[in-house]
């Protein structure tokens, strides 16, 4: 996989300036999924070619995203991830060249918003809607764009063109514009599950889209597939990128996904009403990630006593933003705290609380660590009420855009359906002395179920 951007603008070494990368060398950044390298194949004063090479590693993608199952269970395995220019082309320029794409050179810095004839070749780029989708997206931003297709196989002509390109791209432009419309655009094209999830993604593509995204005549579907399986995210970028042209009804109806309410606010909601139901007074919120519970239980003033604890320390600084934890007075931080901290290990300050809620949490631990979690949860921390929500596996045939095998979230290490949790919850329930009811939540099937499934353990108490 590798993306060659050219320059002929004398001395076209600048460009060495502009990447701050130097045309005499070779240098190599890791990524999660392999690594990443910088290199010139020519550097004169009248061409100058910078290479980034995408070099990623089957065998850490296969272990990064899980092994999937079902339907194809090789699937993690045989696939076109590390050969072609897709999400992690995206990971690869923001780490190799995110001075650039930032607008900063140390050296010369006028040279920023310099309008530099730039030629960019991309081998090979899946595209998900052939030529005329990658005309769509590049011709209004002022690129000359020139395709190569491939066929399947050119032993059978009949099979037709498969979905790879070659493709070339020239502009004249700032190299930091050029660098954030391949940011934002790569991915769109490829339109796969993304391996980066989260909602710092909205962020990073209003800062990556700025000065070209709101006018592009395809910005809603960009903005869509960018999104990709973030669809209550996609409505909120939606709302703020498009500003005046999209009503927030229009921005409702997006089919994808077909989620009619925002099934994690719905979650949320429904595990405060329960304990709000069950009349408890303190709860610990495990793998709380960005606070989004905290945020509706410190609504109610019923909740006293209010803990965020996160493995993850970027979550839990999202999480202080969000609830403005710097602007709260003394008592009001007695009564919320965050903590960083593993479900895996034993932790006194989780203990003495009347709840436990584990949101959407579970499927993040490794199956073979479930039962360290287990023991931290019910039998040291040992609150009455434990909530645990996980997402029903039966519902993604429900989600067109998953394929099958795979998971939700790059990051679940399992998806269990109904019979699975409700097997394991039960057994957990048995083994530390509570009882267990299982309720749907998000919008039932009758075939599937509901998108998601939620467990409500209380003590026993007799
Ligand atoms: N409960 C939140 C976040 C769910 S995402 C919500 O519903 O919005 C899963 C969260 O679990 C992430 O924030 C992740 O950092 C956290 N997590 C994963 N492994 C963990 C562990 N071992 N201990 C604590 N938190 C963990």
């Amino acid at each position: 996989m590798l993306l060659t951007i050219t320059t002929t603008r004398n001395p076209a070494t600048d460009l060495g300036y502009l990447l701050h990368k130097h045309p005499a060398k070779v240098q190599t950044f890791p990524l999660t999924a392999g690594d990443v390298h910088v290199f010139y194949p020519e550097a004169t004063a009248e061409k100058c070619t910078a290479a980034l090479l995408l070099d990623l590693d089957p065998v850490r993608l296969t272990r990064k995203s899980g092994p999937g199952g079902n339907d194809f269970a090789l699937e993690a395995y045989v696939n076109d991830r590390p050969y072609v220019a897709s999400s992690f082309m995206s990971a690869a320029i923001s780490q190799a060249y995110s001075s650039a794409m930032n607008g900063r050179c140390k050296d010369k810095p006028e040279l920023v918003d310099v309008a530099f004839p730039l030629e960019v070749s991309l081998s090979v780029l899946p595209v998900n809607g052939g030529e005329p989708l990658l005309r769509s997206l590049f011709e209004p931003l002022g690129y000359e764009v020139d395709v190569q297709a491939f066929p399947l196989d050119t032993q059978y002509p009949e099979w037709g063109q498969s979905r790879y390109y070659q493709v070339t791209l020239k502009n004249t432009l700032p190299l930091w514009m050029l660098l954030s419309q391949l940011y934002v655009l790569i991915p769109v094209c490829d339109n796969d599950k993304h391996y980066f999830v989260g909602s710092h993604e909205i962020e990073k593509l209003m800062e990556k889209g700025r000065g070209w995204l709101e006018d592009h005549p395809a910005n809603e579907l960009i903005v869509r597939r960018y999104m990709k399986h973030l669809g209550p995210l996609t409505r909120e970028a939606l709302g703020l990128i498009m500003k005046d042209e999209a009503t927030p009804e229009e921005v409702e109806e997006i089919p994808e996904p077909a989620e009619k309410i925002r099934l994690h606010d719905l979650r949320l909601q429904t595990v405060r009403d329960l304990l709000l139901e069950q009349q408890v007074s303190s709860v610990a919120d495990l793998g709380c990630g960005e606070g989004k519970l905290l945020r509706l239980l410190t609504e109610k003033s019923v909740f006293t006593r209010i803990l965020g604890m996160d493995v993850s320390y970027r979550s839990l600084e999202i999480a202080g933003e969000k609830l403005k934890l710097d602007r709260m007075t003394d008592r009001q931080r007695k009564r919320l705290e965050l903590i960083q901290g593993s479900l895996l290990y034993k932790d006194k300050r989780l203990s003495g609380f009347d709840a436990a809620t584990l949101v959407e949490v579970i499927e993040h631990l490794d199956p073979p660590r479930l039962a360290a979690m287990e023991k931290v949860v019910f039998e040291y921390a040992r609150p009455s009420l434990v909530i645990i929500t996980t997402v029903n596996a039966e519902y993604n045939i429900k989600y067109e855009s998953l394929t099958a095998g795979t998971f939700r979230h790059s990051d679940h290490r399992f998806e269990w359906t109904r019979p699975e949790f409700e097997a394991w919850a039960t057994e957990v329930a048995g083994r530390f002395g509570y009882t267990v009811t299982f309720r749907p939540l998000g919008e039932w099937d009758d075939a599937v179920g509901a998108p998601s499934q939620l467990a409500l353990f209380t003590i026993d108490t007799a």
